[in-house]
């Protein structure tokens, strides 16, 4: 199964400190509180990243090595009103960097609060990776917080919203806690890393 011995590897502040651009590498997106954490650490069975963060606090390129050959990154994500503008642009330019100029990269995992889809940073992520045709899959997140049929409904509605505007793009329901969505969020994950 995917991800086993996933264990962490370094942060980088910048792109010159992160490893060595060979092999496969799929990187976690999403605002502050959308669930990320929770999906990592569901997805590979390991505890890589904490779930109870201090707002604000700096966030770095979290890499996670899986294997020699493939590795998660974490990507900073932001959304609470303490962070200064200037950290923000910090965070939006090495960002930027590392979609823009980093080879390994397959794939990106976008992480959406399922009851606050499409904010202005997700958009932001999807036009890059649509401007790159980077191929990009949503976990609508916390899916558990809605019923069934509004779940259903609200995986409909970014779906067509989706296919208009990021063909790039596909999108699924997912809940860490009520384990929902994993298996097939991992053989996304699996088919990208070619596990
Ligand atoms: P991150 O900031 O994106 O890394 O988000 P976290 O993974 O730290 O989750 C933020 C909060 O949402 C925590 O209190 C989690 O326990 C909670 N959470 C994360 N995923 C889910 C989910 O699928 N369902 C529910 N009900 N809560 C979740």
């Amino acid at each position: 199964t995917l991800c086993q011995q996933a264990s962490f590897l370094t942060s980088a502040t910048q792109l010159g400190e992160c490893p060595s651009d060979s092999g496969l590498e799929v990187a976690f997106a999403g605002r502050s509180n959308a669930g990320k954490s929770s999906a990592l650490n569901v997805l590979t069975h390991a505890r890589l990243a904490r779930t109870s963060k201090t707002p604000g606090r700096t966030r770095l390129l979290n890499f996670f090595r899986l294997d020699d050959e493939r590795r998660l990154v974490d990507l900073p994500g932001y959304g609470y009103a303490k962070v200064s503008l200037s950290l923000k642009q910090h965070w939006q330019q090495h960002l930027e960097a590392y979609l823009g100029g980093r080879q390994s990269l397959v794939g990106m995992v976008l992480l959406m609060d399922i009851r606050h889809p499409l904010t202005d940073f997700d958009r932001m992520l999807l036009n890059w990776s649509g401007a790159c045709n980077m191929p990009l899959h949503v976990l609508l997140t916390k899916a558990d917080k809605l019923s069934f049929g509004a779940a259903k409904t609200a995986l409909f509605k970014v779906s067509s919203q989706l296919k208009q505007e990021f063909p790039n793009a596909r999108v699924q329901l997912f809940s860490a806690p009520a384990r929902q969505g994993i298996e097939q969020a991992q053989s996304v994950l699996a088919d990208w890393l070619r596990l």
